[in-house]
């Protein structure tokens, strides 16, 4: 019999979060919903619940460290490694404002969210997936983390943001022995409340692009972005 897979979803409580959950709750896996907000994160898991799920709920704050210490703790106490680790949790804050043209506060909450945030969870659970000397990390990113001369995608706190957590992925991989692996994905435009209605894409398809990330072998992929299971150029 195989011990149970554990995998960690941030901003599970709703959009492409709540789908990932969702999707990795039917593959098997013992599911840590994550969300800021207690209320939020229950509502969820009772959903998925409903489904016969095995889902359950951990509180935690990307924005605050101890928040993702706190939650860390209590996954090592309940489950003693972590598995699979998926930073979805981000906001879009400004309108693709010029940089030297918005308010600095955007532009740090941005940061503070979209990448320190990724970058504090990531501290705080590799060690519970280098007990096993396994996992899988997957950093939800977006078209706006394209450099390349071929993106003309966006010009604002968001990009930035999402360029500097497509870096982070690019360095933490370096510098990983390779039993972890970390990798990006752009989910495409997706109906959300951040991605609106208009959007093409459902989360059950963004979730589909994402979540057979977990499932690559000891040589599969690391350090590196995809979109619609395909590899793209930073
Ligand atoms: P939503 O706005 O629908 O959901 C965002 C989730 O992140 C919510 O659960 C929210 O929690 C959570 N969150 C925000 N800040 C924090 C925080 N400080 N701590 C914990 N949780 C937090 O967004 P999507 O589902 O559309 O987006 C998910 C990811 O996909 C994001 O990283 C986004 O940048 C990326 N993406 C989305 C695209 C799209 O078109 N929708 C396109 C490209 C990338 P709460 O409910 O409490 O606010």
């Amino acid at each position: 019999v195989h011990e149970r897979q554990v995998a960690l979803v941030t901003g599970g409580n709703r959009g492409i979060g709540f789908e990932l959950v969702k999707q990795l709750a039917f593959e098997g896996f013992k599911v840590v919903l994550a969300s800021r907000d207690q209320e939020k994160g229950n509502r969820a898991v009772k959903k998925l619940k409903e489904l016969d799920l095995d889902v359950l709920f951990v509180m935690m704050d990307i924005n605050d460290q101890e928040s993702i210490k706190h939650a860390a703790l209590n996954i090592n106490d309940r489950f003693g490694k972590l598995d699979v680790l998926i930073n979805n949790a981000g906001v879009y804050l400004d309108e693709n404002k010029e940089l030297l043209n918005m308010d600095p506060a955007i532009l740090e909450n941005s940061m503070a969210t979209n990448f320190f945030g990724a970058y504090y969870v990531i501290r705080s659970f590799i060690p519970l997936m280098e007990k096993q000397n396994y996992g899988r990390i997957i950093n939800v990113s977006s078209e706006y983390g394209e450099m390349g001369e071929m993106s003309y995608q966006g010009k604002g706190a968001y990009k930035l943001s999402k360029l500097a957590l497509n870096g982070l992925t690019q360095l933490i991989a370096a510098d990983l022995n390779g039993d972890i692996k970390i990798n990006a994905v752009d989910p495409g435009w997706v109906s959300t409340d951040m991605g609106g209605p208009s959007a093409p894409r459902t989360s059950e398809q963004a979730a589909e692009s994402i979540i057979w990330l977990t499932d690559i072998g000891p040589n599969g992929p690391n350090g590196r972005f995809f979109r619609y299971g395909r590899q793209i150029e930073w």
